[in-house]
């Protein structure tokens, strides 16, 4: 029977072919940790020690113990009633749970995790409110179940601790959200799925998603998706996408041949979550991935700006330190390349005060250059400058900020002209499309996750060295828009 642990219920929310590749896969297929996944552990760790040590008040530390004797220490720590217990263990039958805190309330205990990330996913523009995460809540789920099991619940709910030191309550049979289940509802059926991966009753199957990037199968899974030409392979077509389209085209060459005319009248959506016109689409991005010399174009009419004075805007963040580091910018001309500088503003201080002085300076800079174009790629940089405001109001207004990213002065080139294209590229990342158009980054390991381990190093070392290949990597950031726009304004529109 496979043994169910809080960990195995994160990693198959995220991939269920992680769990099973995790606990079946040969060692050697296996690709090395990243550095910057060691950062994140390495994090974690250190932001749980850093909790614990400010809780203020007594707790029993069982956290030196393992296996067996964790878990006799733990129950005998509830038996006496202690208040506060870290580290402890508790399994029972199929299930295996080590919560960071177990907390005396009423009758029985809660559990309490610490995360190094924010308790609550924030609300969207339309409901303020924040929502619990739904990996967190299973988690806790798992460990409150252990509990009841063990007589020494205080109730269906548990805590998040975050990385700022807020507490926040998980209640187990609340919705989700709007249109979701419980936790109590996913928790059981995610760890009835888990266990029918591991006892091999079910089989899992990769599938490209986001989560690959740091995953240490990704070689073996690409290698596997590719041989069977995974529909994942597409750009936007995940999982579930995947899973409804694969009985009737089990592959991106399949989709591609296909003749789809008797889907075309279809009033409801031919598949769960894909209508008719979705379908020609992505028949249409097939057809782009098998085709010998495939070219980009746009789905529909887009018109690119024409100013002649150009910006191409790119900033680093550490989301662990929660700050803005590095605000790019790369300045051209009339389109001549030989004019074309780079100006770059870096927090040379890892500190809040250090990220204000970054932003005065960067916002002073876009002052200066208010007759030019900014170009960006995608929300992050609109999202962190709004962020940015709100914390350091006095730099500028809210008003400001808003202003710059309005259509007047900005262009988004992936929200505006990329999610209108089709491209024979496995996603549309920057990366992806620039290095499509031949441009290649001085880096040999060019990633958003990496600049935040070199930015960690450089923080603890402060290595010009390292600080160089940040900057450098901005740049070809930026670099990588520039090729991206002047490839755009030669693309063919909708060819039919
Ligand atoms: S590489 Fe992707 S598909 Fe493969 S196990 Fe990892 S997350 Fe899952």
């Amino acid at each position: 029977m496979a043994i169910i642990s809080a960990s195995i219920l994160h990693d198959f929310l995220e991939c269920p072919h992680r769990v099973t590749m995790d606990a079946l896969g040969a060692a050697r297929l296996k690709d090395p940790v990243s550095p910057f996944m060691q950062l994140l552990w390495d994090q974690g760790t250190s932001v749980e020690k850093q909790c614990v040590e400010s809780l203020g008040t007594p707790f029993l530390d069982l956290s030196p113990l393992r296996g067996e004797q964790k878990e006799v220490q733990t129950r005998s720590a509830i038996q006496r009633g202690e208040a506060l217990i870290y580290g402890g263990r508790l399994s029972d039958a199929e299930l295996l749970g080590e919560p960071d805190l177990l907390r005396r309330e009423g009758t029985g205990y809660v559990a309490i995790d610490i995360k190094s990330g924010p308790a609550e996913l924030p609300g969207s523009d339309d409901d303020a409110e924040a929502k619990p995460k739904k990996a967190y809540g299973v988690q806790l789920a798992l460990y409150t179940d252990l509990l009841e099991r063990a007589g020494a619940s205080s109730g269906r709910y548990g805590y998040i601790r975050d990385v700022h030191g807020k507490e926040v309550r998980y209640e187990f049979d609340a919705p989700l959200g709007p249109r979701s289940a419980s936790i109590a509802i996913a928790y059981r059926e995610l760890k009835a799925a888990a266990a029918r991966a591991l006892d091999r009753e079910s089989a899992t199957r990769p599938a490209l998603s986001a989560a690959c990037r740091l995953c240490v199968w990704k070689s073996n899974c690409l290698r596997e998706l590719r041989a069977e030409g995974d529909l994942t392979l597409l750009p936007r077509v995940g999982r579930a996408k995947r899973d409804a389209l694969v009985g009737a085209f089990p592959t991106v060459e399949w989709l591609a041949s296909a003749d789809l005319s008797r889907y075309a009248k279809s009033k409801k959506p031919p598949f769960p979550g894909i209508s008719a016109p979705m379908l020609v689409r992505l028949q249409v991005r097939a057809r782009l991935a098998v085709a010998t010399n495939p070219a980009p174009f746009f789905r529909e009419a887009v018109q690119l700006p024409t100013n002649p004075h150009e910006v191409f805007f790119d900033i680093e963040d550490d989301p662990m330190r929660g700050l803005v580091y590095l605000h790019g910018f790369v300045v051209r001309t009339h389109g001549d390349p030989s004019d074309e500088r780079l100006v770059s503003v870096f927090a040379e201080h890892a500190t809040e005060q250090g990220e204000r002085d970054a932003f005065a300076a960067a916002w002073s800079f876009l002052s200066r250059h208010a007759d030019h174009i900014v170009y960006y790629y995608s929300k992050h940089e609109r999202t962190k400058y709004r962020a940015l405001q709100a914390k350091y109001p006095r730099v500028c207004s809210a008003a400001d900020v808003e202003a710059l990213f309005s259509p007047r002065r900005s262009y988004d080139l992936y929200d505006d002209a990329v999610a209108k294209s089709e491209w024979p590229t496995l996603d549309w990342s920057i990366k992806s499309l620039a290095t499509f158009l031949g441009f290649r980054w001085r880096d040999s390991d060019p990633s958003g996750a990496a600049s935040i381990e070199w930015f960690d190093h450089w923080v603890r070392t402060h290595d010009a060295a390292t600080k160089q290949r940040i900057l450098d990597y901005n740049e070809d950031d930026c670099r990588a828009m520039r090729v991206l726009l002047d490839a755009m304004r030669s693309m063919p529109q909708n060819p039919g």
